[in-house]
């Protein structure tokens, strides 16, 4: 039996905003980041409420091999490559585009056998300097492995974007412009944008775009003035709510402290309702007294300290009874203000929660 937190997938709103990343990005193929069991969203579920996509990407090789046993027929991209000879082989056999984003990799490739062919796409460092071969060796590694016997002839170009959730920022045109300063006068397949990219920066859209946060109704830009920035301005659906019943209702007098630390204290008399979600549920711990939940078609807010089970929300004015749900975030609470209240992103929210609780896809 699960805890009494739950979170539920909103499958229609999946779709939408795949469709969102079509209008945005209209002459590129869409290959949707489902890596961390799609940001918590359920891998192998996502893959087949997005079937329309044209490819998935995931971080490691693991979980392209799920989904090749789940039967997804998909072009799979692993973003962290091979490790080991090894891996190229099962690749191979899988039918898995490997990224190749440090000259170490390439090693591996000299113990195998003919029979062996790898697909890859080579990833530049532009400025993330995380992964990826630097830019001005870019020519010479794509002529080594144009050569290689073992390596498929369709190699892909690739980049990742470092600020382009900050659409002043002019690193992303710098980014751009050395990736195609390099790359110009090679044949390949390219792609560069994540979410930000593929809303914010057109010139980054190329021939394969690969959305993340953006397929799970989150914002993946930084608040702007300048720019409408939310999910609700981007058009974008909540894919996930995280929601908990109440399991107690209480009523406090003026003074009385809540939680742990005593870091409430009540301004008036007050009813207040107790939630079985915590941190332990992926609730974030440091979601601060006042950050908004949704109960009975209402916004309430949070009371005092998030502890492992347990949070207090206001019930005053708010009709409830034990087991009304309460909705943590989704569709009337958006994930991106929760998350910016508690200093985190909506990503770490997903992933967190995903992995807490258990999870039901409703049905469309
Ligand atoms: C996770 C990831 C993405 C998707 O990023 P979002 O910001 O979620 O859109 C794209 N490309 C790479 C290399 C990634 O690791």
């Amino acid at each position: 039996m699960s805890r009494p937190a739950r979170i539920r997938i909103h499958s229609a709103a999946l779709r939408h905003n795949l469709q969102v990343v079509r209008e945005a990005a209209p002459q590129a193929r869409v290959m949707p980041a489902i890596k961390a069991d799609a940001y918590g969203h359920g891998m192998l579920q996502v893959a087949e409420i997005l079937h329309e996509a044209d490819g998935f990407m995931v971080a490691c090789l693991s979980e392209a091999v799920q989904l090749r046993e789940a039967g997804i027929r998909h072009p799979l991209l692993v973003i962290q490559g091979p490790q080991s000879e090894q891996d190229l082989v099962l690749a191979a056999q899988k039918n898995i585009r490997l990224v190749l984003h440090h000259e170490a990799q390439l090693l591996l490739l000299d113990r195998l056998c003919a029979s062996t062919v790898i697909q890859v796409a080579l990833k530049l460092d532009t400025g993330m300097h995380r992964l990826g071969i630097r830019a001005q060796r870019a020519k010479v590694v794509y002529q080594a492995l144009q050569s290689h016997p073992n390596i498929h002839p369709d190699i892909w170009l690739m980049t990742h974007l470092a600020c382009a959730d900050d659409r002043e920022n002019t690193y992303t045109h710098q980014q751009i412009t050395e990736f195609d300063d390099v790359t110009e006068s090679l044949q390949a397949s390219r792609t560069i944008a994540n979410s930000a990219g593929i809303l914010g920066w057109s010139a980054s859209h190329r021939d394969w775009v690969r959305p993340g946060i953006m397929l799970y109704g989150s914002s993946p830009f930084l608040a702007s003035a300048d720019f409408p920035s939310s999910r609700d301005d981007l058009g974008l659906q909540a894919t996930m709510t995280l929601f908990a019943p109440l399991i107690a209702i209480n009523r406090l007098k003026k003074g009385d402290l809540i939680g742990y630390g005593s870091t409430w204290r009540c301004p008036t008399d007050m009813r207040v309702g107790i939630v079985a979600c915590g941190y332990a549920d992926g609730y974030p711990r440091h979601a601060p007294s006042g950050t908004p939940l949704w109960i009975n078609g209402q916004q309430t807010q949070l009371l005092g300290r998030v502890s492992m089970d347990l949070i207090v929300i206001d019930l005053t004015d708010i009709e409830a009874t034990l087991g009304t749900r309460v909705e943590c975030w989704g569709k009337q609470i958006d994930s991106d203000h929760v998350a910016s209240l508690s200093d985190t992103i909506s990503y770490e929210l997903f992933c967190h929660a995903g992995a807490c609780c258990e999870k039901n896809v409703e049905p469309s």
